[in-house]
């Protein structure tokens, strides 16, 4: 996994500090260089790369720290904070409540993952005891409500499309309503991810949105198109409230950079991952342990 490479690199970067007999500005701003090319290589933006370098350079003060401070501890806990920031904006994402209805929107490009992780989410949540309900109002993909139906039926969750409906905003609106009123307590509602223009799919967004009223918008990010990511993500930002994002498809290519990116670009936190194609390679994304696991 190329993810372990940015790991591997930046856990090398700072043994090298470690290792150093006297702990200097040099010190720092070699281990700061060989972190910055490793989050380069594995596509985080320059400027993200940029901020948390100075960030560092001004929380290591050397003028500051008398000599009896532990530097390399000092150092290694400034390091570790800076990539927990990086992958955590600071807000928690709305976070729905069993037995209460709530309805969340995926949106994301074709290819994202997006209707392989609709199911995963509902699955997880059936899991726990909760009654998901799938929407799919993709009338825009051929096969998608096929596909939808397939993975639904497979984990025995309920679900709405149409092969004759062509207006998504109306079949949204439709399966919202026909599983508030099964009393469903997570109503998933998957979107298309193309279209012929692109200014379209955003506006269809925007209205499925406005139709089915989302506690939560989810982004679906392949977790491997790396600095695509910030454009990709702040586009469907622009369109609608998006509070979270789901990256895809980590057990394979991902560099890591991208949901950096993603975060930045639509200030929501990651909240899954998917790690594989199976219903259950799905987990819960938290930052900390992450960042630990990264730095080995
Ligand atoms: P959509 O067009 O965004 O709805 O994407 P799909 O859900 O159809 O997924 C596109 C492809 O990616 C399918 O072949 C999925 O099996 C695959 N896929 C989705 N999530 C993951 C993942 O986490 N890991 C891997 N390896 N493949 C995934």
């Amino acid at each position: 996994m190329v993810l372990a490479q940015l790991g591997g690199s930046i856990s090398r970067a700072l043994q090298q500090m470690s290792n150093a007999t006297i702990i200097d500005e040099k010190v720092l701003s070699d281990c700061l260089n060989e972190i910055s090319r490793a989050l380069l290589q594995a596509d985080v933006q320059f400027e993200m790369v940029r901020d948390m370098q100075s960030n560092i350079e001004r929380i290591v003060n050397f003028d500051d720290l008398a000599d009896g401070h532990d530097k390399r501890r000092i150092i290694q806990q400034a390091i570790f904070n800076e990539l927990c920031k990086m992958l955590d904006p600071g807000e928690p994402s709305f976070t729905p409540k069993k037995g209460k209805t709530s309805v969340i929107m995926f949106v994301g490009l074709q290819g994202s993952g997006k209707t392989t992780t609709c199911t995963k989410y509902a699955y997880y949540h059936q899991n726990k005891g909760w009654k998901p309900a799938l929407v799919c109002a993709d009338t825009f993909r051929a096969g998608a409500f096929d596909q939808l139906k397939q993975n639904a039926t497979k984990a025995k969750i309920p679900f709405y499309g149409s092969y004759t409906e062509s207006d998504p905003v109306k079949i949204a609106a439709e399966g919202v309503e026909r599983f508030k009123n099964e009393n469903c307590d997570l109503i998933i509602v998957d979107t298309s991810g193309s279209h012929k223009q692109e200014a379209a799919l955003f506006e269809e967004m925007r209205q499925v949105s406005e139709a089915t009223k989302p506690d939560l918008v989810i982004f679906v990010m392949d977790g491997s198109i790396g600095q695509a990511a910030f454009d990709q993500a702040q586009a469907f930002k622009q369109s609608v409230a998006v509070g979270a994002v789901i990256v895809t498809k980590m057990d394979g290519h991902a560099k890591g950079g991208g949901d950096l990116c993603a975060v930045a670009a639509t200030k929501s936190p990651v909240i899954f991952i998917g790690t594989g194609e199976h219903m259950d390679e799905f987990e819960v994304f938290d930052v900390k342990p992450f960042v630990s696991r990264l730095l080995g």
